[in-house]
């Protein structure tokens, strides 16, 4: 069934991920999204951002796919959790994005990078532009919560040069209460990868009061730092920017009083994954 472009005022390309999209995909039918997730034909995206220098090595194109199953309460984009505020991008269509971009991305020892929402709620649209990316010679980066990782085969895994895997929490119970979801999906993803010895970027979000409790990070940095196959750790430091989205979509936001991690803060949490060994930013 072919799918319908709503919005011809929108393009693909965004200035930045803060940018509020909504309702881009409404008028595509049940089936015709049922029928995109099955085949990966087509996929479901909040925009594509170009010149990237923070979501892998060198200078990155970004696609931020629409749809995330979990609810993080410090969620930058909360208008990418539902898959209909997507703009349905066909595989092709996203794999001449690329091509375009190819031989720029080269030259800045840069690549391309699928972020979201969570890139794994369309895993078949996901393995495929992984695959096509990998056949024009760009370097392929993850940037997942890593729940759904058990939906790539060990082969599609090889399509993708580093995975940039979300810890959010260690705490079970912490972790549900942060993201609505399980923690243990994340790092049984997480010690797959590292079994198939496929580089991980770790990151992690930091939120005073809420995700700053020393003895939770020590043990996500002894986790990761056995897994082995951990290059890089990525302290981020919480900030407002995605607040107004929450206002604009009418949902409840817990975070309204919370203020910017602050360096010196930042410099606890990386020296506490500096102190097990590993390379922390
Ligand atoms: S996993 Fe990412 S996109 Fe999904 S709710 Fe959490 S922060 Fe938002």
């Amino acid at each position: 069934m072919p799918m319908q472009k709503v919005s011809n005022e929108v393009g693909l390309e965004a200035k930045d991920p803060f940018e509020l999209r909504v309702n881009l995909g409404v008028e595509v039918s049940e089936s015709a999204v049922t029928s995109a997730l099955k085949t990966g034909d087509t996929g479901f995206l909040h925009s594509f951002t170009t010149g990237s220098t923070v979501d892998g090595p060198g200078v990155r194109v970004v696609a931020w796919t629409a749809g995330c199953q979990f609810r993080c309460l410090y969620c930058h984009n909360p208008d990418t959790w539902n898959m209909m505020n997507g703009m349905p991008v066909t595989l092709d269509r996203a794999i001449e994005a690329l091509r375009k971009y190819r031989h720029g991305l080269k030259l800045m020892f840069g690549g391309f990078t699928l972020s979201g929402g969570e890139p794994l709620m369309q895993d078949r649209f996901a393995a495929r532009l992984f695959t096509a990316a990998k056949s024009l010679g760009i370097h392929t980066a993850l940037d997942t919560n890593g729940y759904l990782g058990e939906r790539l085969s060990d082969n599609e895994l090889e399509q993708i040069d580093v995975v940039l895997l979300d810890i959010k929490a260690w705490d079970p119970e912490k972790h549900r209460q942060l993201t609505a979801k399980e923690v243990g999906p994340t790092l049984d993803f997480a010690r797959r990868l590292a079994a198939r010895k496929r580089p991980i970027w770790l990151r992690y979000v930091l939120v005073p009061g809420l995700t700053d409790d020393e003895n939770d990070i020590n043990q996500i940095a002894m986790f990761a730092a056995r897994l082995g196959n951990v290059a890089r750790v990525d302290v981020l430091p919480f900030h407002q920017m995605g607040r107004y989205k929450w206002k604009k979509l009418g949902v409840d936001y817990a975070l309204d009083e919370v203020a910017a991690a602050a360096p010196w803060l930042v410099e606890r949490v990386c020296g506490q994954f500096r102190a097990v060994g590993l390379t922390a930013y």
